[in-house]
């Protein structure tokens, strides 16, 4: 077991990252963040910030060198890394568990070589698989296999033509063709899995998102128990099928009554905010556990929530990119009980970055659906 004073090491310095920063703190450990921006969320908390490149082999070993155990908050750090780091110490999750979550015609081939369901898709390595890929795939969306996030690197098509025009302006990059799949709506699960191969799952929660980017976030998801449980078995079997270790959160569409998987993270998740707020264990303390070797926390959801995103636009008067820019006022927020806010310090605000959420516990998840939203009408 990893235990305090030991530092710990940290992939990657986004609003992710900083929470587990705050984890760990609290647990007691020092963290060093590797992440080459300057202001990065996580950097600013950090014992320390080794502000390189992912493929910095100078702080890489000051990081082997520092840290008792090194995890990650973003999927796209390269393999080689966590693989060069992995000669030192541990590094969880893993190299090929990670690798499977980054590119979508790996992640999507992993599903069903496991049997997990998944919508209907093709592999788009060229124009000649376009031509050859089955016409009830549209209305489709052609998605980048790698680097896409908060729906970039995605283009919905009607059809042949507009595939190629869109294969065209990723420039030939690899991509999956997936049939669009008509949402009843969206859900996750978060989950812990330790050295041991013990899991602990979070509540289902359920997504809203808005132009491909997740907005609202209500746990537990309003589905039925065994919808529940059959998204929280898909996840397990997921996990243990990657040999996971730390945090991963899986997400779900649910289309005419039936369960698909989306896609996975192998880190803690956007949706999962709320476990800091509602859960006895937080996805970053479950996240710090894990890595640690400490036993896992019990996810135990002691009230209901909802989580609103906070995006850039919230930044520019009227929500107009050509607004004049200033800080929101957030005593409007303070003033709603049951509301917590969490900013996380990026340096400027843009349209679609993720500046910030509050979540709204309660009782009574009507009552603190109703709260959250008019919340969010009243910063704008
Ligand atoms: P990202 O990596 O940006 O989260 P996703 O594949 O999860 O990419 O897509 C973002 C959102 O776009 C989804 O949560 C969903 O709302 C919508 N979406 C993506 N793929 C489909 C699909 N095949 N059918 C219907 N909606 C989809
Ligand atoms: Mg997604």
């Amino acid at each position: 077991m990893i235990l305090p004073p030991a530092t710990l090491g940290m992939l990657g310095g986004g609003q992710l990252g900083r929470f587990f920063v705050a984890a760990a703190h609290e647990m007691g450990f020092k963290v060093w963040v590797l992440d080459p921006d300057p202001h990065s969320p996580a950097g600013l908390i950090a014992d320390r910030h080794l502000q390189a490149g992912y493929e910095d082999f100078a702080a890489l070993d000051a990081m082997a060198e520092a840290c008792a155990a090194v995890t990650t908050e973003f999927e796209n750090v390269p393999a080689a890394t966590l693989d060069y780091l992995a000669k030192f110490i541990p590094v969880r999750p893993g190299a090929p568990a990670v690798a499977v979550c980054q590119n979508r015609i790996v992640e999507k081939s992993f599903l069903r070589d496991n049997g997990l369901p998944h919508g209907p898709f093709a592999v788009i390595q060229s124009e000649a698989d376009i031509a050859a890929a089955d016409a009830s795939l549209y209305p489709a969306i052609l998605k980048v296999a790698r680097f896409g996030y908060d729906g970039k690197g995605q283009a919905r098509v009607a059809n042949v033509a507009e595939a190629l025009h869109a294969f065209r302006q990723f420039k030939g990059e690899p991509c999956v063709l997936e049939q669009m799949l008509s949402l009843d709506y969206e859900v996750s699960v978060v989950l812990a899995r330790d050295e041991s191969g013990k899991v602990k799952c979070f509540p289902a929660v359920e997504n809203q998102h808005s132009r491909g980017i997740l907005d609202v976030s209500i746990a537990p998801a309003r589905t039925s128990a065994c919808q529940r449980d059959a998204a929280q078995e898909y996840a397990e079997r997921i996990a243990e099928r990657l040999g996971f270790i730390g945090t991963l959160a899986v997400e779900f569409f649910v289309s005419r009554g039936q369960l698909y998987v989306n896609e996975m993270a192998p880190r803690p998740h956007n949706s999962g905010h709320h476990t800091i707020d509602a859960c006895a264990v937080s996805q970053y303390d479950q996240q710090v556990r894990a890595l640690c070797g400490i036993p896992l926390g019990e996810p135990r959801q002691h009230s209901a929530s909802v989580m609103v995103n906070l995006l850039g636009e919230l930044w520019f008067e009227g929500g107009d990119p050509h607004g004049r820019y200033r800080e929101p006022d957030w005593s409007v927020l303070h003033a709603v009980p049951g509301l917590r806010l969490h900013l996380y310090a990026k340096h400027h605000a843009r349209h679609g970055r993720k500046m910030g959420h509050f979540t709204v516990v309660g009782e009574d998840p009507a009552e603190v659906l109703a709260k959250a939203m008019a919340a969010r009408a009243a910063i704008g």
